[in-house]
């Protein structure tokens, strides 16, 4: 596992050094619009702590980060109205690494909804 960068982007708005556009904030986890969204609704939902990826999140997060983070990520897309709890659903994806295009080496899940997704890209 790549060790974490403090430096990151997403680590400097979690310090409050880059302003964000916040949709909801809980103990654990921190939810903001992306910068350059790709669908009416394209959020970004991370752990507040210094996780790298997908697979660094789920094997070294405590049960609390990881509850409040599925949650969290839940209930946002039901108050953005892409759940499928009053929405049409939406597509939450988390690139992770080289092969998955990750940019940003702080674990985050993109949720994107608002209308009908193109097919996956391999
Ligand atoms: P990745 O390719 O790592 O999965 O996606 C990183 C995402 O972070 C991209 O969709 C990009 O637009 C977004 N992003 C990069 N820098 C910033 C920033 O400074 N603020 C916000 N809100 N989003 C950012």
């Amino acid at each position: 596992m790549p060790s974490y960068d403090d430096q990151n982007i997403f680590a400097r708005i979690l310090r409050g050094e880059i302003p964000n556009d916040t949709v909801v904030e809980t103990e654990h986890t921190l939810v903001f619009r992306d910068i350059r969204p790709q669908a009416p609704v394209h959020v970004l939902v991370i752990p507040k702590g210094a996780y790298v990826s997908f697979d660094d999140f789920a094997a070294n997060a405590s049960e609390a980060e990881l509850v409040d983070f599925m949650r969290t990520a839940a209930k946002v897309s039901k108050d953005l109205g892409v759940s499928l709890d009053g929405g049409e659903g939406f597509r939450a994806i988390a690139n992770t690494g080289p092969h998955g295009v990750q940019e940003v080496p702080h674990f985050h899940l993109h949720i994107l909804g608002g209308h009908v997704m193109g097919p996956m890209l391999a």
